[in-house]
Order: structure tokens, then sequence, then C-alpha cells
């Protein structure tokens, strides 16, 4: 084989490889895809600290989706008076905003973490469950301390992100619950 021939036989295979790998590494990639959502609580005021508190409680319980600090996603901001302890502007989304008001949360009889804590629950794909008032799930409302999901929150949350690589359309909510 003359060295040219050799090189343009080489350059095939190379570009053969190339053109193999691709779609190798995508396959892999959305197996082990986990879904970043980015939020700035810049805006959250005195909040600020049960915004990562709450942030640890669903990074802990799920696996197929992250909340990240960063800017382009999710943004929280504490304002005084609104209709609602706090309202997310979006279901199953990772662009979007969080309000909280004080005079709702002061209240609502619902700690703070609670209430943080079902806001991020609707921007990670959560509504309300029909039974309001279940101080077991942080979707239900009701006057109570409890902040942690439950398993059946937390598996719904990994289940709707889980391979999920587009972000689905923001859906239109109206917050109704956590008031
Ligand atoms: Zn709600």
């Amino acid at each position: 084989m003359s060295r040219t021939r050799f090189f343009a036989a080489l350059v095939g295979l190379l570009t053969a490889f190339t053109l193999a790998a691709p779609s190798t590494a995508t396959a892999d990639t959305q197996q082990t895809l986990v879904r970043t959502i980015y939020y700035d609580s810049s805006r959250a005021a005195e909040l600020t600290s049960t915004v990562e508190d709450a942030v640890k409680i669903w990074n802990a319980g799920v696996t197929s989706v992250k909340l990240v600090k960063g800017s382009g996603g999710i943004t929280i901001t504490t304002a005084q008076n609104g209709s609602a302890p706090g309202t997310a502007s979006c279901v199953g989304c990772t662009r979007g905003q969080i309000y909280f008001y004080r005079n709702q949360i002061t209240s609502s009889g619902a700690s703070s973490l609670r209430v943080v804590v079902h806001e991020f629950g609707h921007i990670l794909s959560l509504n309300h469950p029909s039974d309001i008032g279940n101080c077991a799930k942080v979707m239900a409302g009701g006057r109570c301390q409890n902040a942690q999901p439950s398993s059946a929150e937390l598996a719904a949350v990994q289940r709707f992100w889980t391979g999920r690589i587009a972000a689905p359309a923001p859906a239109p909510h109206e917050h109704a619950v956590f008031a």
C-alpha cells in the first residue's frame, strides 16, 4: 500500500469511528442524564436560607432532577403582601417564577420551610392532592409544620424527570391551596 493510500484508508477508518461514536455517546447520556433546574434566590430576602434548606430536601430525595443555584431558571422573590403564602408560575418546568408573601406565610399557620418546599414541588411537577390539609404531604397545604415530602411525592417527581431531555411546556398554574 502506498503511503498516500495508507493515509486515505486511515482517515476513512477514523471518520467511520468518529461518525459512529456520537450515537453511542448520546444513548449513554440519555440514560444517565440528570435534569438541572437553576434557581436564583438573590431576591428571596429573609427566606434565602429557607430556600437552601428546601433545595437540600428535594435534592436529597430525588436523583433524576437537581436544583442548582444559578441564573436563567427559576427566580425567587419574597414580597410583602399577596393572595397566598407562595405562588409558582408553572408546574414541571425549568424556567419560571416563585413568589413568597410575608403576610400570608404568617397567617397560614404553616412553617415557612413547608411553604418553600411546596412551591418547589410545583416547579418539580407536583399538583395539589385531593386530601387538602394532610400534613404528611407537602403539596396538601394545611396548618402544618412538616416539610418533608411523602415517599409518593418524591416518587412522582423522580418519575416525571427520568429520561426527560427537553423542558416540558410550562403549564399555567392557578394557586389556591397554599392559601
Ligand atoms: Zn400550591
